[in-house]
Formats: structure tokens, C-alpha cells, sequence
């Protein structure tokens, strides 16, 4: 902040950021004057609305240990208690989606059971997981039919089922109930049935009990008024929406310390008793406080009914500023700021007057450099253990005794044996090695957003089955090459292979994939990308091999000579030519990856090459290699140009799996993303240091 100081002689406010600096910059003052005469019980923030200083309260001052007290109306909804009813009406309202029950289930608030047994939050994990991988998109007969079909296993997870489905059956009832009343007294029942108390020793308990009458309060209240003058049942947008506007009217007033800096409205500072204020917020919109607009009558009409006219109520504003300005008995000082919410705010017209009340004014000394709260205690260097206590110091102590120069903190994990690689996770480990590590090495399971459609996955072993089925068929009927002649015979025969694998799918899915393998007006399928590249090269097709598996110990030339690697791959299609060369193929929905990291076609053609060695009684090198990529222009994009490209490409691409897999076993498994873009589609970023690594 730009101190009175700062901004000159003739400034008369302290000028911050935000709100929340203006209560740092207090901080900064109390903490850095250690001759300060004023007790801090004799200090006061006055502020025009509680909002949001009592809040940046909490973490400004704890954060700078200085003891606060305040009392003031806070919105009950903002209490936990009250968040954890408005789950249930979300639950309802949603109905019974994935997210909200999940958020329900969680909650601390409540505890479920069934038969018996206590729902733990490792269960919620596991239905959470299994809602996903069963596409659920709510509502309670679903969940009826999941937990019936799992109630056999009496497994953890057909208990978590069946007690999920006993919630939204409750729930469903209450919404369906026959009048508002019933609803709300139903609403009543389910929190009496599943609520979790705290124990009584607990420090949040007296807050807890007292939120909670509250809440519980404002329910029988809405019941008893729907019951004297509207029964009438209530949708469940209505019956959440009437009882959010109750709670949201309601206001709570917890005690927040009772010694230290007092925290108070304009209007009970008027009656305090202190030695030295700090006036907040001093903004054109909170000072003088903007009068509330009639929105039925004219000003003029209002007027004439004794209302006060503007002028006024701006002339009493000023005298009780004026008046507040001479409240403390010592020094009074003033801020105003700059933002909020990303705006630019104007100072209050109220700073003008300051100079009329005659008070003597005292330039604020230059600011000195004092830490001052405990992220500056830890971050500035030499770190202060003595800025901070409790968990952070322990945290602290911990983090001091330890160094973290090992090669164990940059990814370095040990040697480890060689096993057969997948060629897809060697890509993984060229993409990021600490990715290849969290789902390879500690095995952790991806976390999966919820995909009511077909995911990446699941479609892309749809579209390798849908051509695999095709070219057996087309290999039975002796189809050999694609060539102009018999390209409608070959779309004919691919149309119904695909119609008739659409037809298993979803309903929602099929419009999609039609267009994925068929094409539309705007743009070619894969399937006629998948013929037309065919034709273009021309040559005879001796046999085609499809989702061909090569499997077991393959030779390398990596940057040291040849090495062998035990590999376990399927080659999407290998076309067995008449000229005695190989044509390796691979299907992708998306774009072909880039050249630099992929593996997949090299490999194969590699392992192709030794494999097929003697089938047909001759030897096989790859003459073509490519993708047909549904977001690509062209309908095949050729790993290499010419023979000699296809040789080059092979050879990097050996080169860069044995490097990879030297690398694997010497347990290298750094957070070094290929490319940046790459951690936004990440799996494991919640378990990743990037950040950390990346500050570095
Ligand atoms: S978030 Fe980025 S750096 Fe971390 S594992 Fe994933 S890809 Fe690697």
C-alpha cells in the first residue's frame, strides 16, 4: 500500500490494493511499532459493512498473530451446518446426479449406514468410481437397478450402493411428499436420522450447536408459515429455493474473541470507547452509505410523506463521519483502496472533509521492513522459525532438518528390472517420465472426469473393431486391394459393419461414430480416408494382418548398438505387399502424434521386420508406414518421405524406445513434461510437483 506518507505531505489516507491489504497494512503498523503506547483492547477497525473485512479478519489476523474481538451478524448460510442442508436440497434438485450425491455421501455432517454397516469414505471413493465407469447420469430408479444387480456380491460396494439408493428413495419421498409442510418435516427427519453430532469436547461445538438451532430454526419456522397460509406442495426447484431464501435471510452472530483489536460497524463505533480507530473502506460506495432506492415511489412523492431528501441524508452522513473522525481520544487514521473484484473503486468524497474538522495531523513515518506474517516469516530468506507456531512450526522444523539435494527429490527412483514394455506406456514415459511413474511403477488409478458418452478409450477399440471386422470380412470374400473398381463394394460392405456395430451402442452414441466412420457432407469418414490412401499407393495386397499382436524379445539399435527389449504390441494393420515390403498402419480419432515422440509405427515396423521373417517363404522390410487421422487433411500421413525417410524415421524411432527403456531402468522418472500443453489432458496432476519443479 502506498502509506500517507508515500503519496505526501498532503495525503490524508492510507491508499491500498484491496480490502484485504487495508487490514495487512493495519497489521504492518500495529506490529511495527514496538514503542506503541495505545493497548490494543483500546484499538478499533471501523468499517461502513461488516462484509468482507470480518472475514479477511480471520485470516489476516490470525496469520499476523494479533488477537481481534469482534460481534457481528455473519449470514447463517455462510455456516457449515447450513451448507450441509443445502446438499440435501441440491441432492433433490439435481436429481440424485453423480456429483451431488457423492457431495451428500461426503459430507461430515452425516453419517450413513446400511444394514448395519457404516458407510466409510473409502466406500463413497469406490461408488464414486463405479458411478463413472457405469455412465450414471442420476435419478433414483437408476440407482435402484444398480444396487439390485450388485446386491448379490455383498460386497463394500453393493452396501455403498444400497445405501445411496436408500437416500434418494428418502429424499424422493420427501420432495413428492403431499403438502409443503409434510416436505419441510421430511427435510427434518432426514437431517434428525443421518445427522453427526460433534463431541461435546470439540472446539467447533458451542459455534456448531448454535448454527444449527439456527438452521433447524428457520425450517420449523418456513413449516409453520406454509402451514398457516400456502399447504400446497412445492416443486423441488421451489422447495429449495424457498428454504435457501429463508436461511439466507437469517443472520447468526457468533462471538469472535473477547480481547484484542475490536472490529466495528460505523454505527456501534459511534458508541465505543476508544484511543485510536483506523477507518476502512473508504470508498464511494460504502462512505456515506447509498441509500436504499423505493422502488414503488417517486423521490418527489416521498418527499412530500417526510421521507428525507438527499441532501440531507448526505449532510447527516458527513456530521457522523465528522463525529467519528473526533471518536478516538488518541489518533485516528483513514484508508481507503483501489480494487475490487478486478475494478477500479473511487475514493469516498467523505476524504475532502478531513481538513474542515481540524484535527492536528501526524505524517505517518516511512514504513521499515518487518516481517510480519507467517508466509513472510517462512518465504523471505533467513526464514524466522520464531514468525511462526502450532503446525507450521512443526512443519517447519521438519522441512529445516531435512536436505533435499538427493537425486530421490529429482526423480531418480533406483534401478529397476526390465520387464515387457508396453509400446503405448514407453510413449507415456517419453510424453513425461513422472507420468509413465504414477501410472506404471506406483500403478495409482487415473482420475476420470464423468463422461456420459463414449470415452477417447472406449471409442478408439470401437473404431479398431469396426475395421478389423470389415477386412476379415473383406479378406473371406476375397476382396484383395482396394482399387477404384471395387470402392463401392468395399464402402457398401463397410457401411453395414458399421451400421450394424452402431446399433449396439448407446442411442446418444451413434449419431456421432456414424459420422466418425461415414463421413458427412462436410467432411470424409475414416473409412473413405482409410480406401482412398489405399488406392492412391496401388500396390497388390498379398495379406492383410489386423490388431496383429507382436509380442516377446525384439532387437533395437539404440545410440550404444543394438540391445533387445522384451515388447507386447498390436499392430493396428500390417498389409503384406506383392513387391515383398510391409505396409504398417495405425487408426486415430484425433490428429497422427507428433513425429518426435511417437513410437508406435517405428516399433512396429521394427518388430514386422523380425517377426514375418520367412512367412511366405522370404524376408519383409516396411516400405510405408502411416496414419489415417480423422482431424488430419490428408488421408494419410506417411511417417517418412521415400524409402530412405522411412528408414531415417525407423531408426529414431528405435533410438528413442531404447533410450526410453535404458532410461526406465535406471528409475529416472523426472516431472518433465515434453511439451507444457501436455499436463492439461494429465491424469495425475494431483499427485504431480510441478509446480514445485517448475518454480525451480
Ligand atoms: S501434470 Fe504434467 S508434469 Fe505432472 S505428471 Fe502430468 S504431464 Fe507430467
Amino acid at each position: 500500500p502506498a502509506g500517507a506518507a508515500d503519496a505526501g505531505r498532503g495525503a490524508r489516507a492510507f491508499v491500498c490494493r484491496d480490502r484485504e491489504e487495508e487490514l495487512a497494512e493495519v497489521a504492518r503498523t500495529i506490529k511495527r511499532d514496538p514503542r506503541r503506547v495505545t493497548a490494543l483492547g483500546r484499538t478499533g477497525i471501523v468499517f461502513q459493512r461488516p462484509l468482507p473485512y470480518l472475514y479477511l479478519a480471520r485470516q489476516v489476523f490470525a496469520d499476523a498473530r494479533i488477537p481481534y474481538q469482534a460481534l457481528d451478524a455473519l449470514p447463517l448460510a455462510a455456516e457449515p451446518f447450513a451448507a450441509a442442508v443445502d446438499l440435501i436440497f441440491t441432492a433433490i434438485a439435481a436429481n440424485f446426479t453423480r456429483g451431488s450425491l457423492i457431495e451428500l455421501l461426503r459430507s461430515p455432517h452425516f453419517r450413513f449406514s446400511h444394514d448395519g454397516r457404516a458407510i466409510a469414505a473409502r466406500d463413497v471413493e469406490a461408488l464414486d468410481r463405479f458411478l463413472v465407469e457405469r455412465k450414471y447420469l442420476g435419478s433414483a430408479p437408476r440407482l435402484a437397478e444398480l444396487a439390485a444387480d450388485a446386491a448379490s456380491s455383498r460386497s463394500r460396494l453393493a452396501t455403498v450402493l444400497a445405501a445411496a439408493s436408500a437416500i434418494a428413495d428418502e429424499l424422493s419421498s420427501v420432495s413428492q411428499a403431499a403438502s409443503a409442510p409434510e416436505q419441510i418435516a421430511g427435510v427434518r427427519e432426514f437431517i434428525a436420522s443421518h445427522e453427526r453430532l460433534p463431541a461435546a469436547a470439540d472446539a467447533w461445538y458451542a459455534r456448531h450447536m448454535r448454527a444449527r438451532g439456527a438452521v433447524l430454526g428457520a425450517l420449523d419456522l418456513l413449516r409453520d408459515a406454509h402451514a398457516a397460509h400456502d399447504p400446497e406442495p412445492l416443486s423441488i426447484a421451489e422447495l429449495a429455493g424457498a428454504v435457501r431464501r429463508w436461511i439466507e435471510g437469517q443472520t447468526f452472530a457468533p462471538r469472535t474473541g473477547d480481547a484484542g483489536l475490536a472490529l466495528l460497524d460505523a454505527r456501534a463505533a459511534a458508541y465505543a470507547d476508544l484511543d485510536e480507530i483506523r477507518i476502512v473502506g473508504l470508498s464511494e460506495a460504502d462512505w456515506p452509505e447509498r441509500a436504499e432506492r423505493s422502488i414503488f415511489y417517486p423521490q418527489s412523492l416521498l418527499a412530500q410523506l417526510g421521507w428525507s431528501p438527499d441532501q440531507e441524508r448526505i449532510a447527516a452522513a458527513r456530521a457522523r463521519f465528522q463525529d467519528l473522525l473526533r471518536l478516538p481520544r488518541r489518533r485516528v487514521s483513514l484508508s481507503t483502496f483501489t480494487l475490487e473484484d478486478d475494478a477500479l473503486v473511487t475514493a469516498s468524497p467523505l476524504l475532502d472533509d478531513i481538513d474542515a474538522v481540524g484535527l492536528p495531523i501526524e505524517h505517518a513515518p516511512e514504513p521499515t521492513a518487518v516481517r510480519v506474517f507467517a508466509h513472510e516469516a517462512l518465504a523471505m530468506e533467513p526464514v524466522a522459525a520464531t514468525g511462526v507456531e502450532g503446525a507450521a512450526a512443526e512443519w517447519l522444523s521438519l522441512r529445516q532438518r531435512r536436505t533435499f539435494d538427493d537425486e530421490r527429490f529429482r526423480g531418480a527412483a533406483g534401478p529397476r528390472a526390465p520387464v515387457a514394455y508396453a509400446v503405448s506406456h514407453v510413449e507415456r514415459y517419453l510424453a513425461c517420465p513422472f507420468r509413465y511413474f504414477a501410472a506404471d511403477v506406483l500403478r495409482l488409478p487415473e482420475e476420470r472426469d464423468e463422461e456420459s458418452w463414449m470415452t477417447p478409450q472406449e471409442r478408439g477399440q470401437f473404431v479398431h473393431d469396426v475395421f478389423c471386422e470389415f477386412f476379415t470380412q473383406w479378406q473371406m470374400r476375397g476382396g484383395g486391394a482396394i482399387t477404384t473398381g471395387n470402392l463401392a463394394d468395399a464402402m457398401d460392405l463397410f457401411g453395414r459393419v458399421a451400421e450394424e456395430r452402431i446399433a449396439r451402442l448407446p442411442e446418444g452414441d451413434r449419431a456421432l461414430e456414424r459420422t466418425l466412420l461415414l463421413g458427412s457432407a462436410a467432411a470424409a469418414g475414416l473409412a473413405e480416408r482409410a480406401f482412398a490412401f489405399e488406392i492412391e499407393q496401388g500396390a497388390a495386397v498379398i495379406e492383410r494382418l489386423l490388431e496383429h499382436e507382436l509380442e516377446g524379445a525384439f532387437t533395437f539399435t539404440g545410440p550404444d548398438g543394438p540391445r533387445s527389449i522384451q515388447l507386447r504390441s498390436k499392430s493396428d494393420r500390417i498389409d503384406l505387399l506383392d513387391d515383398g515390403t510391409l505396409r504398417i498402419i495405425d487408426y486415430k480419432l484425433g490428429r497422427a502424434p507428433k513425429s518426435d515422440r511417437s513410437l508406435q509405427l517405428p516399433v512396429y515396423g521394427a518388430c514386422a521386420q523380425q517377426a514375418l521373417h520367412g512367412r511366405h517363404g522370404r524376408a519383409w522390410t516396411v516400405s510405408r508406414a502411416g496414419y489415417v487421422a480423422f482431424r488430419e487433411k490428408q488421408a494419410f500421413c506417411s511417417l517418412g518421405k521415400g524409402d530412405e525417410g522411412i528408414a531415417a524415421a525407423l531408426a529414431e524411432g528405435e533410438a528413442r524406445l531404447v533410450t526410453a527403456v535404458d532410461a526406465i531402468e535406471r528409475g529416472e522418472f523426472p516431472v518433465r513434461p515434453d511439451e507444457p500443453f501436455l499436463c492439461t489432458w494429465c491424469p495425475y496432476p494431483t499427485v504431480c510437483r510441478k509446480d514445485y519443479v517448475g518454480d525451480e
